[in-house]
């Protein structure tokens, strides 16, 4: 079996330290809600996880929770609520969504919050050796005392510097070293540390919670592309220097970016789209299927016309996998030694998906046609129903959940509330889901008409979380549920 490593730039054999593959991913800042980009990592790494598994190898997966960071603190202090209710409220969405792709748990979830010990310990192990050093109450790492630093996104120190990360004051030593421990500012939560009180940066959390959870050595160490630099190249810094030992991690995998059109996806651009948004509108397996039909380390542009396709795709698959056999025993069996072969032989290179995905369409096909020429299709639809669990596929029909008015509710008050401020008070309808949706589709209406868009694009969104899809006509808008 062979990987792609980061690392050396190569395909190379696969061969963990035992049978115990040892492998972490670096988890999500929990925030706000998780979005298709989100999905293809985590998707890419359960695949990985299953596939090794099935050749035999005991997997040990860790995955991070970073729940103390910039971005969380912004939005608490936004939102009026604290950092840690805010960190809880988006993990569990964040769990909710992983369930609802399929996504097998990490035997671990640690939280940065709670592995702060560790961390102190890692942060003053280096210190000691040299490699960083205290400054005002914040702890840099020293990263000229490296000199293989820059060896995983094969980048020289010069050439970082001109990138520029000028993150905090003018106590360091080099523009280049980051902070392993940062000062507490004002209305920020804090730990007491040996430098004073403060709070961990986000690259030493993996060091120590990876450390602690699986030792010196890493199998495998898993992330999305733009992890490679600054995040990961400073892991490996501190990770080798702190144990002494090459290297952290002995294959480093890597997945692409999901692109909108020609741009990133990114908050920023504003063109997320939403685990939720998308699980509204097709099942998990299409999800999966449009994500695991480009090549893990390509950059996969989100689609509704691939995401439609890949549903039919999914559609395709189930009714092979699981209808009538057709045929009795007596007659002769279908031959599948060669789609399992065909099928871990694609996987075995770099897990290429697209191929693997194409083994199982070319058997479904086999199977329908060789069940209408008599032959006996059983075996064939076993090992279907197998292939397809290795990708992560469920296979089962996606159910259309009954409309709860519960949600509506909700979202109503919120809205009615905003309206209320601006003194215009909606008239109660009857609490039922449908005459619900009417009545947030008239307000949207008057909402568009007030260029009140960003709220009118507010309800469009719920709605389709909820499975509800609004369509602009030239007579007005219609809805439709889409799952
Ligand atoms: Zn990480």
């Amino acid at each position: 079996m062979k990987v792609y490593n980061t690392l050396s730039g190569q395909k190379e054999e696969f061969l963990p330290q035992g049978d115990e593959v040892k492998m972490y991913v670096c988890g999500v800042t929990p925030y706000d809600d998780c979005h298709i980009g989100h999905a293809m990592s985590y998707i890419i790494f359960d695949v990985i996880q299953r596939y090794l598994q099935f050749k035999g190898y005991k997997v040990k997966y860790v995955q991070n929770i970073t729940d103390i960071e910039d971005k969380l603190i912004d939005r608490a202090n936004k939102l009026g609520i604290s950092v840690s209710q805010l960190a809880q409220k988006f993990t569990e969405r964040y769990f909710e969504d992983m369930d609802a792709l399929n996504i097998g748990r990490a035997d671990i979830y640690p939280r940065a919050t709670e592995e702060i010990p560790k961390i102190i310990e890692v942060i003053q192990g280096l210190i000691d050796k040299g490699y960083a050093y205290p400054a005002q109450g914040s702890v840099y790492f020293r990263v000229n005392s490296v000199p293989d630093y820059g060896k995983l996104s094969h980048r020289s120190l010069e050439s970082m510097i001109t990138v520029g990360t000028t993150e905090m004051g003018k106590e360091k030593e080099n523009p280049m070293d980051f902070a392993l421990w940062k000062a507490a500012k004002p209305n920020e939560p804090y730990w007491e540390s040996p430098w004073g009180r403060g709070r961990p940066g986000w690259h030493i959390e993996c060091s120590a919670m990876s450390l602690k959870y699986l030792g010196d050595t890493l199998d495998i160490h898993g992330g999305g592309r733009d992890l490679v630099f600054p995040h990961h190249e400073n892991e490996i810094a501190q990770s080798e220097s702190f144990t002494g030992k090459k290297p952290f991690a002995r294959y480093w995998l890597h997945n692409g970016m999901v692109q909108f059109g020609e741009e990133k996806m990114s908050k920023s651009l504003g063109n997320l789209v939403t685990i939720k948004e998308v699980l509204g509108r097709y099942s998990s397996d299409a999800i999966r299927i449009f994500i695991l039909s480009s090549h893990y380390r390509n950059p996969l542009t989100y689609s509704e016309e691939a995401l439609e396709a890949a549903e039919k795709g999914a559609k395709r698959l189930r009714g092979a996998a699981y209808d009538e056999p057709g045929a009795d025993a007596a007659k002769v069996e279908m031959d599948v030694k060669a789609y399992h072969a065909r099928f871990t032989e694609a996987m075995d290179d770099d897990f290429n998906t697209p191929q693997a995905l194409a083994v199982l369409f070319d058997l479904a096909r086999d199977i329908n046609r060789l069940r209408d020429e008599g032959y006996n299709v059983i075996s064939g639809q076993q090992l279907l129903r197998e292939l397809t669990a290795i990708l992560g596929l469920t296979l089962k029909m996606p159910e259309k959940p009954p409309l709860d008015a519960g949600p509506f509710i909700e979202l109503l008050s919120g809205i009615r509330e905003k309206l209320m401020e601006a003194k215009q008070m909606p008239k109660m309808p009857p609490l039922d889901a449908e005459s619900l949706i009417q009545l947030l589709m008239s307000i949207r209406y008057e909402l568009r008409q007030a260029k009140q868009f960003q709220l009118a694009d507010e309800i469009r969104s719920k709605l389709g979380e909820l499975g509800i899809a609004l369509e602009d006509t030239p007579k007005g808008a219609v809805w439709k549920r889409q799952r």
